[in-house]
Order: C-alpha cells, then structure tokens, then sequence
C-alpha cells in the first residue's frame, strides 16, 4: 500500500530537543515510531516532516532563531545520509521525480510559526521547501493562541500580517493547534485552502484540539487538506483507544462531505498514547486492513491513505 504522511515529530525527536529520546538512532533506524526503514514496507511513501517549535514557549528572537537553525539542520543531515532511499521535495516536480525513483518523499513543514521571527529564517524555511506552517503550538506567541491555550484567543496583529505574507509567498497557513477564534480570523484574513495536518472531529472527541463541524466545513470549501491524528486523547475520552475510533472520526468527516480532503496525519514521534495494534509508522496497514473491513472500497483507502495528500501536493506545491 501507498502512504502519504501530513505530519510526524520525528526531526525533533533526532534533534538534541528530543522529547521522548526513543528516536535516538538515525532516519534510517531509531528505536522511535518512524524509521525509514520501516516505512520500506510501504509501496510509495511521502512524509511532511515537521519542525517544531518545542514544547517551552521561546522567549526571545534569539531563542527561535537557535531553535529553527538547529532542527533545519537537523533535518538537512538526516534527508542527507538517507539519499540513497529518500528524496527531500520542495515543490510537486521534486515529488514526482521522488515517487518515480521509488524513493520516499520528503517535505518539511514548521509547526508553531513563532519559530519564525526573522525575515531571514523566513526566507531559509522558504528556500528549503517549508510550504505547510501552523501558525501556532499551544502557547500564546507574537501571532496567535493555541487552542488548548485559550480558544478564544484570535490572532494578533503581527499574526494577521504574517500569514498574508506567507499566503501571498505559496505558503499554507496550518490550523492545528490553533485557537478557534485565530481559525476563523485567518479564514477573513487569507484566500485559499487552509489545512489541518493533525487534527480529528470535535463532534465524535470533545478535545478543544479537534475541529468543529463548522471548522472541517470551512477547510473542504477551500479545497483544504485534514489529517486523521491518532493520538488517543484526540481520538477518544476513554483511557484507550483502538482503530475503531480512528475509523468513527474518517466516518463523520465523510459525511460531512469531507472524502475527497481526508488524509492521515499520524503525528509519529508526537505521541506518548496510541491506539493498541497501532504501535508505531507499521501500524497504517492495520488501519486500512480494518477500513477494507468496514466496507470502505480500495479506491477509497487509497485515497485517504495517499491519493488526497498527493493530489493537494500536486495542485499547489
Ligand atoms: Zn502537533
């Protein structure tokens, strides 16, 4: 099976930030959720690799500036040593070119744009293929407010500006994490799609990290992308999950008109809870196993698991 991956931690975990330090080895091998080589088993592979801001607020622009430098590098040497098997992407050519060559599909996204305060790093995010930023991580920073911050906070000035800035340069503003508020402000403040790369339905889990129908109806109006997250808290309020409650959040979101702008985005290496059976980057087999069992159709699967993703890269990147 082909899988198409909107979001994983796995930069941070193989950064001296390492969160979790299960990561520890390379892209390659890691005792972590994702390696490459467990994704091999996978026909075509592509993954948005997220830069993340880290899970203390930054203080000064100094701080993001050390903190973006560090994880792009991080980054850059790990696409480096794998490139034999994996291809770092920037634009729909360079995926392309990837899925031609059987090697994975690498792109990067930042995840909690305060990591960007400078035009400089801006502009380096840029000129390395960054074309998915969420605006913010739970805190509050100069633009907006998590959700699970305050989520009634919108988005600041600075914030407003920002992302017209970077709609205007070709770059995807993501509302994961965001604040519902600073959500519906973006939506008056930039056209075109917008995209939740690790986000589920409020509907089926009350988690303030989910999306509200209302929200997941504004993003598939724009044409925009959703990525089914696994962690348990975001899937259900019970104390565990199973694939299941991933399949009860992909049903409600199908319903609501949202099959053709659905795809997975696991969040590997960001997650201390997962659904049992599904214990790392493998565990999308058994997802689409059950999907098959539920009736959902091949072509269906493929297009949650690779095809959406794909056809999103291909209209704008
Ligand atoms: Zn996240």
């Amino acid at each position: 099976m082909d899988y198409f991956d909107m979001h994983c931690d796995t930069i941070y975990e193989l950064s001296s930030y390492a969160l979790y330090c299960k990561a520890g080895g390379t892209l390659l091998k890691n005792d972590g959720q994702l390696d490459l080589t467990r994704t091999a088993r996978y026909g075509h592979y592509a993954q948005m690799f997220a830069l993340f801001c880290g899970a203390s607020p930054i203080q000064t622009k100094e701080e993001a500036h050390i903190r973006f430098t560090h994880l792009l590098q991080t980054a850059h040497n790990a696409f480096a040593a794998c490139s034999d098997r994996l291809m770092h992407c920037k634009t729909a050519d360079d995926f392309h070119t990837a899925e031609r060559q059987e090697k994975a599909a690498a792109f990067l996204s930042v995840e909690g744009a305060e990591l960007l305060q400078s035009e400089a790093d801006i502009q380096a995010a840029i000129d390395a293929g960054v074309r998915i930023v969420t605006l913010t991580w739970n805190h509050r920073s100069c633009y907006g407010c998590g959700a699970s911050f305050d989520n009634d906070a919108g988005l600041t000035e600075k914030g407003v500006q920002f992302a017209q800035s970077l709609s205007q340069r070709g770059v995807f503003l993501d509302v994961s994490h965001l604040s519902e508020r600073g959500f519906w402000d973006l939506t008056e403040c930039i056209p075109g799609p917008i995209v939740a790369t690790h986000s589920n339905s409020r509907a089926i889990c009350p988690h303030v990290r989910n999306l509200t129908d209302a929200q997941f109806r504004a993003v598939i109006q724009r044409s925009g992308l959703v990525g089914i997250n696994l962690y348990v808290p975001f899937l259900t309020q019970r104390r565990r999950a199973n694939a299941l409650d991933i399949l009860r959040h992909i049903e409600h979101f199908c319903e609501l008109g949202g099959e053709n702008h659905l795809c997975i985005g696991a969040d590997w290496d960001g997650c201390d809870r997962l659904p049992d059976g599904i214990d790392d980057v493998t565990g999308m087999e058994r997802l689409a196993e059950i999907l098959a069992q539920h009736g959902y159709s091949d072509i269906q699967i493929q297009n949650l698991m690779y095809d959406n993703a794909k056809r999103f890269v291909t209209a704008n990147f």
